[in-house]
Parts: C-alpha cells; sequence; structure tokens
C-alpha cells in the first residue's frame, strides 16, 4: 500500500544508510529493519556503516568544506533556498513516510517536513545576517571588530521522535554558516534520513557539491562513539536521552569539541485559579497525548490549584476518554502507536511504579489489543515528591498533582533535574509574570496560556540542567555554528599597548 511512497522518495526496499551525494552501494555494517509501529511490519531494510565507510564520508566533508568555507554567505543561502524548494515538493510523501516510520499523526508528520521548510527559509535570510560586532577600542588610530568564519564538519545524531526536522535545524543553519554536515541518524527512523539525503543529493549534484551533506546510518556504537571521539568533528550536536548526553557530552570535552546537547524534557503546567479553563483543557491534551508522548516537550506533569483541581481533573479524563487512538495515516485518529516494544514496556513499568508510590490511575494506560505499539495515553494522579514523576518516561503519562499556593506551585515546577519546556495558565498578569521572572521557570522555554509543545523555529529552541543547555534554530544559535574571531587593525605609525602597558627600547 506505502510501496508507492517510498519509490517516490527513492527508497528501495534494502537501501544503503550511507551517502553524502552518491550512495556507497554496500557498507559493511549491518542491515536493520524499519518497522511500521502502527503495524510491527516492516517497511524496508537499510545498510548500517562500518568504521571505515564513516571515514569515507567524513573524508567527503573534509573535502566539501575547503570549497565551501569560502564560497559566500550569500550564495549557500541560495542551495538552502533551493533546499527548502525541494522539500515543498514533497512535503506530501515525506510527511507520510515520517508517519509510517515514527507513528505521529499525518498532520504532525507533514508539520514536521514544514517545520523543514521553516528553517531552510530563515536560514536563508540569515545567510545575509551573519553580523559581528564593530568595538570601540581604547587605542588610537585602532579599529577592533569581530568576525565569524566556518567552523568545519557539524556532526549531527538525531533521535527517532523528530527523525528529520532536528537534522534541518541543524543541517540548513549548519550550511549558510559554511559547515558541511555528517548525519547520524535513529536507527528507529533510518528511512526518512535516506529520503531526506536523496532529496539533498538531488540539489547537491546540481551545483557540485558532492559531501556537503552526508549521511552514516549506524547504532550508537560503532558511529555514535566514531563521532563522538573525531577530532575533525569540532562540533556534535546531539538530540537524545539524558543518558546519551551523559556519554556524549564528556566524551567530546575530553577532546575539548564542542557540544550542542538537545536532551530529555520533564515538562509541566501550572493551572492558576484564574486559567481558562476551557483552553488549557486543548493545550494540555495536545501536549500531553500528540505525539503519543513521544516529543522533548510532552506535557509530563500538570500542577493544578486545587480550588480548581476537581473540575479540571475530571473534564480532562473525559477529554482522555474521547482521544481516537488509531493507524497515524487516518483522518481524525489524534494519537498514533509508541515506536516500539520497548516503548511499551517503559510505560508500563513506569505506570507500575507510579502506583506502588501511591499513584491513582484515573483514566488509560492500558496496551490495545492490535497488531502495532498502542496503547491509551494514561492520566495519573499523584503525590508530586513520587520518585516516578522526576523521570522522563517517552509515552503518553500525564502526572497531575495539586497546589496551594504559586510559590510551592515554582518549587514544584522546577524540582525536577530537566528544564527544557515549561508553561501556565493564567488570565492574572502578576502571575504570569512570576512564571517568566528570575524566580520562576527554570527551562529553556516558558509560556503562557499555551501548552509545552509546540514551538516555532524563529526562536532559540533548547533546555537548561539536565536538558544539555544547547539551543538550535532561530535566534542567535547560529552562533553555535561558527568561529568567532577577533581583529584589530592598527591604522597608525604608533604601537600604543592596552591597559597602558610600557614596553619601550631605548
Ligand atoms: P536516544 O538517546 O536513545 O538516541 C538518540 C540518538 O543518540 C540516536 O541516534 C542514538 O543512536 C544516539 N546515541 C545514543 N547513545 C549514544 C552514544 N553514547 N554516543 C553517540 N550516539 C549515541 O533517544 P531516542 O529514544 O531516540 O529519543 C528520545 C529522547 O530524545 C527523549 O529523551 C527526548 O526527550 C529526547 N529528545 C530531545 C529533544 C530536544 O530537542 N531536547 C528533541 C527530540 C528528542
Amino acid at each position: 500500500m506505502f510501496e508507492s511512497i517510498l519509490q517516490r522518495l527513492g527508497v528501495e526496499p534494502v537501501h544503503s544508510g550511507v551517502g553524502f551525494g552518491t550512495w556507497v552501494m554496500r557498507p559493511g555494517g549491518g542491515e536493520i529493519a524499519s518497522l511500521n509501529p502502527a503495524t510491527g511490519q516492516p517497511l524496508a531494510q537499510v545498510l548500517t556503516a562500518t568504521r571505515e565507510d564513516y571515514e569515507l564520508v567524513v573524508e567527503k566533508a573534509s573535502h566539501a568544506f575547503q570549497t565551501w568555507r569560502t564560497t559566500p554567505a550569500p550564495q549557500r543561502g541560495e542551495i538552502v533556498r533551493q533546499l527548502g524548494q525541494a522539500l515543498r515538493e514533497c512535503q506530501h510523501d515525506l510527511g507520510l513516510l515520517i508517519t509510517l516510520e515514527t507513528g505521529k499523526i499525518l498532520s504532525e508528520g507533514r508539520g514536521e517536513v514544514q517545520e523543514m521548510i521553516d528553517i531552510c527559509d530563515f536560514a536563508v535570510g540569515l545567510s545575509r545576517q551573519l553580523y559581528g560586532l564593530t568595538i570601540a577600542s581604547e587605542r588610537p588610530r585602532h579599529r577592533m571588530f569581530e568576525q565569524w568564519h566556518p567552523l568545519g564538519i557539524v556532526g549531527v545524531i538525531t533521535a527517532f521522535n523528530f527523525p528529520a526536522a532536528v537534522w534541518a535545524w541543524n543541517a540548513a543553519i549548519a550550511a549558510v554558516c559554511g559547515d558541511p554536515v555528517v548525519w547520524k541518524p535513529s536507527c528507529e527512523a533510518p528511512l526518512t534520513a535516506i529520503a531526506v539525503q536523496n532529496i539533498c543529493d538531488r540539489v547537491a549534484a546540481r551545483h557540485g557539491l558532492e559531501g556537503l551533506f552526508g549521511l552514516c546510518t549506524g547504532e550508537a556504537d560503532p558511529i555514535g562513539a566514531a563521532m563522538v571521539e573525531d577530532r575533525r568533528l569540532p562540533l556534535i550536536s546531539a538530540t537524545g536521552s539524558c543518558a546519551m548526553g551523559r556519554q556524549v557530552g564528556p566524551a567530546v570535552s575530553r577532546r575539548l569539541g564542542r557540544t550542542l546537547l538537545e536532551l530529555g524534557g520533564n515538562n509541566a503546567a501550572i493551572l492558576t485559579e484564574t486559567a481558562n479553563l476551557d483552553l488549557a483543557l486543548r493545550a494540555v491534551l495536545f501536549s500531553a497525548v500528540g505525539t503519543a508522548g513521544q516529543r522533548c516537550t510532552t506535557m509530563r506533569r500538570l500542577i493544578v490549584h486545587e480550588s480548581i483541581a476537581d473540575e479540571f481533573i475530571a473534564r480532562l479524563a473525559r477529554a482522555y476518554a474521547s482521544v481516537p487512538v488509531g493507524n497515524p495515516w487516518e483522518d481524525g485518529i489524534l494519537m498514533g502507536p509508541l515506536i516500539n516494544e520497548r516503548a511499551v514496556q517503559a510505560m508500563a513499568r513506569a505506570l507500575a511504579a507510579a502506583q506502588s508510590q501511591g499513584g491513582v490511575v484515573l483514566f488509560g494506560g492500558n496496551r490495545l489489543d492490535r497488531p502495532g505499539w498502542f496503547v491509551e495515553p494514561a492520566l495519573v494522579q499523584i503525590d508530586p515528591t513520587a520518585a516516578i514523576v522526576a523521570e522522563e518516561t517517552f509515552a503518553p503519562i500525564l502526572y497531575v498533582m495539586t497546589y496551594k499556593t504559586l510559590d510551592e506551585a515554582l518549587a514544584l515546577h522546577n524540582s525536577v533535574g530537566q528544564g527544557l519546556s515549561s508553561a501556565i495558565f493564567t488570565d492574572r498578569l502578576t502571575d504570569a509574570e512570576a512564571f517568566l521572572s528570575p524566580r520562576g521557570s527554570d527551562c529553556g522555554i516558558a509560556n503562557v496560556n499555551i501548552g509545552t509543545s509546540g514551538a516555532e523555529i524563529g526562536g532559540a529552541f533548547g533546555g537548561e540542567k539536565d536538558t544539555g543547555g544547547g539551543r538550535e534554530a532561530g535566534s542567535d544559535a547560529w552562533k553555535a555554528y561558527m568561529r568567532r574571531q577577533t581583529c584589530t587593525i592598527n591604522g597608525g605609525a604608533e604601537l600604543p599597548l592596552a591597559q597602558g602597558v610600557r614596553f619601550d627600547v631605548s
């Protein structure tokens, strides 16, 4: 039924997962199956990379860097503009492939491609705005300024749940900054990566840009490990669990490389007494149940004022019961499957732990009796001190807890290790301002009367604490992909020294 989509995107039933403009036809790593999580059936097989295959991709990227770094940035932007155009042309097919491979519903699959297009547009504009500062020099007739140069090859490691958009956040910005990209996708979603690589290859081939975009599919070991240790990759941008970041961060730091870490979240919303409950209900439902709870920004904790808790939780439970769960490509479905059997088991373990720690399941949590990895979304009332609440379980479990004072709510909000996304629902300005103040949310993203999920690309995206501190996408996130050079020019015939230091020979 879906073979024609794969064909149109140039994905063969057994496809190489290694390429840089052309495909390495027989990479020597093992073969992995990409499974449709809604059926458990394979969509296609992918041949993964060995270290030798990885070497080839990095060599091609190194070669591409030699010319790409001196290509004027607006010309680099033109290539990214063409990439955005190519993505527009296959938005439908690529969106459907994302749905088939990850289980997210079709409007989210297409939305992910829209996010790729948006970041390409952003990067095109940015290609004419890689501004440096001019700084007043303390020395007479001296001029001081900063300029930004390309950094080198950027290693991009991505998670399964945004199998294309996170690559695009990195690749579009890296490309206009003058950096080639070597991409290690998740082994749970390699077909999306192959389809994206095909799109890149078509654009790159028109301009003789072999090696600018490289793909190296493989497990954390050997391919992730090779990237992390590789001094030719000055920046590793890694998206995934906190556990992954705890391995990647120190390893890259040991070689004094740069990391951009986008790790797990444990995102909460506070509902104050004055919240617009109709609006909050829709926002909570999308943030907690959307993408089957498999977004880094998924709402996992709901901190409700005790005066509205009974009414709101009852309404939420009714809304949970009305969420259509099913094949994610079908109209009207709002929640698809989890990614694999491990995710179903992890959800079951978390719910058992919650119950053993005093939690009460108010709705859901059961596995559906059908092929694939379907579950009901779960709503759990629990004491905020229960240990399980501090963990990110990558599944649709929302822990609900109550509070009396805003100070108490803020303390609960900030009590977990992760610091990605956050929200407050309130119609009282002083509560909103407190949430956004330095004593408020400690997260990288803080929203008022909006859920925790669904960021736009124009802002810098990322989180604090165990989420890793990285920022990607918009605003000035591009600075991570370039090296800053401070330059001073002496336009006079004297040699005055800074800080008034004298060093004259008579
Ligand atoms: P994961 O940590 O299992 O894997 C992510 C990627 O890292 C994969 O490509 C994997 O092969 C690779 N990897 C794992 N260990 C590695 C190592 N030691 N060295 C090199 N590479 C390694 O995550 P996942 O299950 O694919 O995705 C879900 C997780 O990702 C969740 O925790 C979610 O919150 C997080 N996530 C975060 C963001 C963000 O922007 N903060 C976005 C998406 C997902």
